[in-house]
């Protein structure tokens, strides 16, 4: 038995060692190595051709196309969003001096409940930061008509939504801005790395002078910019990664598809199934424990997996409004968040990655059925 193997929540879709190589050597040779080169440039068109976006702009992380998102639309004041995400979805509010208002969560999809974004709108409202949490897609189109309604920018972090659809569209076509992470632990990786994606070509350059400083040209500062470029190696990097991921998300899907066979039936358990019309890129594999059918608590769970070397992660738990930055607010009260609460108390991510093994998921399935 190999049960000594550690199985991780995930690992990263690699491009083979030699063809990265070659495209290194091609590098050196040119001695370009970064500032909107050859590889950077294919990397733009060809993501924006796969996501099926008019316009992509690369960033160095994740983060950063958050921070610059609110810049180039000029939010301040408050901004509806999420306290079921990961940390940064956050932290670019506050990098950005602007106060988070948190919303409760709709418990069927982890996502922002769209019917109470209103109460939670004043005067200073702008915009509304939502996530498309383990890549499942908002209620784009109620989000929508509260923001038409009350004239509010919307920025999606969709960094969990890499190729995400829903009736053959990019999920990434909604709002006004959306951003992608593409971290190592990302369903696409560019070891780090991210992007913005928009609708127009005008904002698109205006993104483009933000991330580089501000630079308009040779001597032209148009914005107090900052530096969030992606250098060559990682852009070649990106592009063959690229040519594999659809095969990795393929994967992905087949231990979704085995995972939910076989935990359909276990008494408190349960776990999202896939939505009509929605093309999923199976990010992640959340399930929820609960507690009194199941049996023994989430963490109990959770360290049982670990003791047999199974690494599941309990993302989103604890609540970014939990966090001594953000606990002091008065929408990070818990009476206002019930929903989000319970899910970060209930979850477990179960390893999700293109390279398990079907004996890897019978040992993370072992842990949890017996
Ligand atoms: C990963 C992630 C980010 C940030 O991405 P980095 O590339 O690590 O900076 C932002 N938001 C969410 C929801 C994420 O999961």
């Amino acid at each position: 038995m190999d049960n000594q193997k550690i199985i991780t929540v995930t690992s990263p879709l690699l491009p083979g060692l030699e063809e990265f190589n070659e495209v290194l050597k091609e590098i050196w040779a040119s001695k370009w190595i970064t500032n909107n080169g050859r590889f950077h440039k294919l990397l733009e068109k060809e993501l924006a051709a796969y996501l099926r976006v008019p316009y992509i702009s690369l960033f160095t992380n994740g983060t950063l196309p958050l921070i610059i998102a609110l810049q180039a639309l000029r939010i301040s004041g408050e901004v509806i969003t999420t306290p079921y995400s990961f940390v940064a979805t956050t932290h670019s509010l506050w990098w950005n001096g602007i106060k988070p208002v948190f919303v409760d969560i709709d418990p069927t999809t982890g996502n922002i409940d769209p019917n109470k974004i209103e109460a939670a709108i004043t005067p200073k409202t702008t915009a509304i930061m939502p996530v498309h949490v383990y890549g499942k897609p908002c209620d784009i189109q109620h989000i929508q008509e509260i923001a038409d309604k009350y004239g509010l920018k919307v920025i999606y972090d969709a960094a969990h939504a890499f190729g995400v659809e829903t009736n053959g569209t990019s999920i990434l076509n909604a709002g006004d801005m959306s951003t992608l992470s593409f971290h190592a632990t990302k369903v696409y990786n560019t070891i780090e790395g991210g992007a913005l994606v928009v609708h127009d070509e005008v904002t698109k350059k205006r993104i483009d002078y933000l991330k580089n400083f501000g630079f308009a040209g040779e001597t032209e500062i148009v914005a107090p910019g900052i530096n969030s470029k992606i250098d060559e190696m990682r852009a070649a990097y990106g592009l063959l990664n690229l040519k594999q991921v659809d095969v990795a998300i393929e994967a992905r899907h087949q231990v979704a598809i085995r995972y939910r066979n076989a935990l359909r039936n276990v008494s408190g358990i349960s776990f999202f199934d896939d939505m009509p019309g929605v093309k999923h890129n199976y990010s992640y594999f959340p399930i929820f424990i609960n507690a009194d059918e199941y049996g023994i608590a989430r963490d109990e769970l959770y360290f049982k997996m670990r003791e047999q070397n199974v690494m599941g992660r309990r993302y989103f738990y604890p609540l970014i409004s939990t966090f001594t930055t953000y606990r002091g607010l008065p929408s990070a009260a818990p009476e206002n968040l019930p929903e989000a609460h319970k899910m970060a108390d209930s979850v477990i991510c179960l390893p999700m990655h293109h390279a398990l093994s079907e004996k890897d998921v019978e040992r993370v399935l072992n842990c949890i059925i017996n």
